[in-house]
């Protein structure tokens, strides 16, 4: 209708072409759950305190036969859009769980807290905290070293069923972090209603804190503002010991991620690196 009344247009190749690599990455993906092309890789959590790893976040990695390494990015916001997320993100659930069960066996790593990315989809199902609960069940794994990492989009849902969902499992130990704080919908009204354990800063906001006044007086804020709801508070994106005393040392922010204490490794790299890993 843009190019006017009487022109009948073909398919634009390059729309076509999306669409084509669409349905392909939608049949890729359901054969990835299927095949054992999905992976687990971890990053480790370290408190400010103490500078130990004192947990991990789970983060999903697709081993495609042909394109390689697929970071999340490029195949989770399609998942969420088909439906997909929802066997997605069980397989991610239940592989944590397993790792939480395994940890258990080994001195040095039973406590480990393991954080997982849950998408609103999946929090919205109504048989999540039982899936969930069952998932921990079955796998024998703690609840209470599961973390669970909501965004703010599930703010968009009806928030008296959220909170009586994470109620549910909050009664049987788990913890909720949300995730990339600041960034999306977030209601200081609903902040106060959901019953959290942790926000975690965006990394954005971390990223330029060395030059940055209005970042400096968002993260210190965000601080503030967790620890004043009596939360923890996370800071994702820290890559260098500037960012890590301003944060930790400074405004005293719980835990810290990012770069400089390691990268999202696959399970063996991430045990050698807790094995060989000296409080700095
Ligand atoms: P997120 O949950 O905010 O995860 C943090 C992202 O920041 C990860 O990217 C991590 O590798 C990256 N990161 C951590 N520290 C640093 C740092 O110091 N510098 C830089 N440049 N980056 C850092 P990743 O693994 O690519 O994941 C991207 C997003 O994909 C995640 O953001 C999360 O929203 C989503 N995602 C990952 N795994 C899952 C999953 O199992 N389920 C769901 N629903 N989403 C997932
Ligand atoms: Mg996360
Ligand atoms: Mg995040
Ligand atoms: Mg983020």
């Amino acid at each position: 209708k843009s190019l006017g009344g009487n022109t009948f247009a073909f398919f634009d190749p390059v729309m076509e072409s999306v669409a084509l690599s669409h349905a392909r990455l939608e049949v890729d993906l359901r054969q990835a759950i299927q095949s054992g092309q999905l992976e687990l890789y971890y990053q480790p959590q370290v408190s400010g305190g103490s500078g130990r790893i004192v947990g991990a976040e789970a983060l999903l990695r697709w081993q495609h036969p042909q394109r390689g390494l697929v970071p999340p990015g490029d195949f989770v916001p399609h998942a969420e859009r088909t439906g997909l997320i929802l066997p997605l993100g069980q397989w991610v659930l239940e592989q944590a769980c397993v790792q939480l069960a395994a940890w258990a066996q080994q001195p040095a790593m039973k406590d480990l807290v393991l954080a997982v990315n849950v998408s609103a989809q999946q929090f919205k199902a109504t048989d999540f905290a039982e899936q969930v609960l069952a998932t921990l069940a079955r796998t024998g794994a703690q609840a209470k070293l599961l973390k669970l990492e909501l965004t703010e989009s599930i703010f968009a849902g009806n928030i008296d069923e959220i909170v009586g969902m994470m109620n549910k499992l909050k009664g049987q130990g788990v913890g909720f972090s949300l995730d990339d704080f600041g960034t999306g919908y977030s209601s200081l009204a609903y902040l106060s209603r959901l019953p959290l354990d942790q926000l975690k800063i965006d990394r954005s906001f971390v990223a330029n804190i060395e030059s940055d006044n209005n970042n400096v007086a968002i993260c210190a804020a965000t601080i503030g503002l967790a620890h004043s709801l009596k939360l923890k508070v996370v800071a994702e994106g820290v890559e260098n010991e500037a960012k890590r005393y301003f944060l930790s040392t400074v405004h005293r922010c719980d835990l810290l991620q990012g770069y400089l204490f390691g990268r999202p490794l696959p399970i063996g790299g991430f045990e050698d690196l807790l094995r060989s890993w000296t409080p700095a």
